[in-house]
């Protein structure tokens, strides 16, 4: 493991202008080599702030988790920038090691000034993430408590932000670690009974271990399943604005925006790129796709955004489209409208200020016949296998809503954004049945939970086609190391490297 004692620094704050600056310190040496740097009076008033007229080394006796005022510098004589000193001892602190920050003004230049004095007392420049590492190694917490710092640092919506802050709690290494718990006990039965089969009674233990994997596997299928969603909660729900040139698609990206980011005008096909924005609604994050206008065309620079709106749509988890009711639909809306057949959909019928041509019943009969009811009206149950098949279209029409709107004057907008908030519970989020275990959104974990999966079922099969007791050992064994590898219980030091090495500077 690529751990050393050495004592590491860096700044922790983001670079630029700002009111102040963070340089973390951590390790043994922590506290002396800021002492040597820090002066804690350089004129009578700080005496007085400091209550103290002492000048020289000031930390090396403070108690843990106290704040000393003072200046940092070369000496009383060369001083770089007033500063506020946090002092935390080991083992009550972010590394678990002796750890000091140094709040100085911020700009950059005098956080990076004092760095340097830092480096040159013997300080070694921390690598990105080195401090969590630490966090990690010496046991203050897991690794899936690690990977959600940075899930903190990088949530861009509430929801996003209270998983990440769940896993922080340390939500998922708790139900892992009592998975394991159990996994350990019945290994360690095993292991005895198999090495002292005359004091103790293997009996047909198959049957328990079975009895103990079915909770096991029960919850984590919950969790295998809650967290299909975990991608819409850490990277958001992606929103594509799908509708032939000149509806109001960029008018529309404007309106929900509540500013002028994309380019309106009257001529068609003026939108040639897509453009991207993103929105938080209902506590998640909308990734807004504005598609160029999807129409057949003959200018070379469109038709490359023709084909970027086409690929858009299929990665869409959400479309919404665009139609002007101020005309009647045209063969290019209809083939629009079509799309958003096997996608979850609104449909908005735009421009409802103008005098309107189409209307909310003629489009939903129109998106129907895609479904091939044709008039749009739920059929009641014929047969058992026909309502079988309509259940599924209007299953699959349901997840299309249609609503008047208008990007010019803004009818619409606050009944467009409950829709979406209802559509993203509902369809995005899954049943409230999944609040009871921790939504994995880390891919890592959820790639290592599958292993999980994979080593119950071998186990099973394995007591299915009635192999020896110690063949049972083996795949539990396996299980248990899966389990290891999401709180990084077991785990390989390049993984953990890699793991670290993603994070940014100073955390
Ligand atoms: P896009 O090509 O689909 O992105 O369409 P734009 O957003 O560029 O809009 C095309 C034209 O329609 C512009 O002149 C807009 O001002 C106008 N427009 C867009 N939405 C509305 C609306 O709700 N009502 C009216 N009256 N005009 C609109």
């Amino acid at each position: 493991m690529s751990y050393n004692s050495d004592t590491i620094a860096a700044i922790a704050t983001a670079s630029g202008n700002g009111s102040i600056s963070i340089i973390r310190v951590s390790g043994v040496d922590s506290i002396a080599a800021v002492d040597k740097i820090f002066h804690k009076n350089i004129s009578k008033n700080d005496a007085i702030i400091n209550n103290n007229s002492d000048v020289s080394g000031q930390l090396a006796s403070v108690s843990t988790h106290t704040v000393h005022h003072g200046w940092i510098g070369v000496s009383t004589d060369e001083i770089i920038d007033e500063a506020l000193v946090l002092v935390m001892r080991a083992p009550g602190s972010y590394t678990a090691e002796d750890v000091v920050e140094i709040q100085c003004h911020g700009g950059g230049l005098a956080a990076k000034k004092i760095l340097e004095l830092l480096l040159h007392h013997g300080v070694r420049l921390a690598e990105p993430g080195e401090f969590t590492k630490r966090a990690f190694l010496n046991g203050r917490i897991d690794l899936t408590q690690a990977e959600s710092v940075m899930e903190v640092i990088s949530s861009k919506s509430e929801l996003a932000l209270s998983t990440a802050g769940e896993h922080l709690r340390g939500d998922v290494r708790d139900v892992i670690r009592s998975m394991r718990e159990v996994i350990l006990t019945d290994m360690a039965y095993l292991e005895a009974a198999l090495d002292d089969p005359e004091h103790i009674e293997m009996g047909d233990y198959s049957e328990t271990l079975l009895s103990h994997l079915d909770p096991i596997e029960d919850k984590l299928s919950v969790i295998v399943k809650s967290s299909e969603n975990g991608r819409f909660i850490s990277e958001g729900i992606n929103t594509v604005i799908v509708g032939r040139p000149n509806v109001g698609k960029s008018s529309f990206l404007n309106c929900i925006l509540r500013q002028d980011r994309a380019i309106v005008t009257d001529v068609p096909g003026t939108t040639r790129d897509t453009l991207e924005e993103d929105v938080r609604l209902g506590g998640l994050l909308l990734r807004l796709v504005d598609t160029a206008g999807i129409r057949e065309t003959s200018d070379e620079v469109e038709s490359i955004g023709v084909e970027k709106a086409k690929s858009a749509v299929e990665h869409a988890d959400l479309l919404i489209c665009v139609l002007d009711s101020s005309e009647v639909l045209t063969s290019e809306d209809r083939d629009i409208l079509n799309m958003c057949k096997d996608k979850s959909s609104i449909v908005l019928l735009n421009k409802s200020d103008l005098g309107a041509v189409i209307d909310v019943e003629s489009i939903r009969r129109e998106i129907s016949s895609f479904f091939g009811s044709g008039d749009g009206e739920r059929k009641s149950e014929v047969d058992d296998q026909k309502s079988g098949i309509d259940d599924q279209r209007s299953d699959a029409s349901d997840r299309i809503s249609v609503m008047e709107f208008s990007a010019r004057t803004g009818v619409g907008l606050r009944e467009l954004e409950a829709l979406i908030e209802d559509k993203l519970l509902s369809e995005f989020l899954g049943d409230s049945d999944h609040q009871s275990v921790p939504v994995i959104t880390n891919l890592r974990q959820k790639e290592a939970l599958y292993e999980v999966k994979t080593s119950i079922d071998r186990l099973r099969e394995t007591i299915a086609a009635g192999m020896p007791e110690d063949l049972l050992t083996v795949d539990l064994l396996s299980a248990y190391e899966s389990l290891g590898r999401i709180t990084g219980d077991t785990f390989e030091d390049d993984l953990v490297d890699k793991i670290f090495s993603d994070f940014c500077m100073g955390k």
